[in-house]
């Protein structure tokens, strides 16, 4: 038996901006909201999951939790390709800071190779 002010799970939730990052429906049972990220159920009911929201609990579930993992985490570049990045970044902006490329064009383009 459902408690007085359980109220049936609503899909939409999963569209609202605060919600749909973290909730579902809970699988053994549809009418009920779950937390992904807290793993846990709960009461299904719009105010109360904005308050869980807000809670110590959700709040310290949610650092680094994402829902899903990111097009970035998938293509993770490694250490090295990060520094060569940024190597050419660093000669990027010495040639600009310098203007080396107006002074030597051909000399800078073959740096830029
Ligand atoms: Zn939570």
């Amino acid at each position: 038996m459902k408690r007085k002010f359980e109220r049936p799970y609503r899909p939409e939730w999963e569209q609202d901006p605060l919600l749909s990052s973290w909730i579902s429906r809970l699988k053994e049972d549809p009418d009920v909201a779950f937390c992904k990220s807290c793993n846990c159920k709960l009461v299904t009911r719009l105010s109360s999951l904005k308050e869980h929201v807000l809670s110590q609990k959700h709040e310290k579930h949610m650092i680094g939790y994402s829902g899903q993992s990111s097009v970035q985490q998938f293509f993770k570049i490694s250490p090295l390709e990060e520094e060569v990045k940024k190597a050419e970044l660093n000669v990027c902006a010495m040639l600009v800071e310098h203007n080396l490329l107006r002074h030597s064009p051909v000399r800078g383009r073959k740096l830029l190779r």
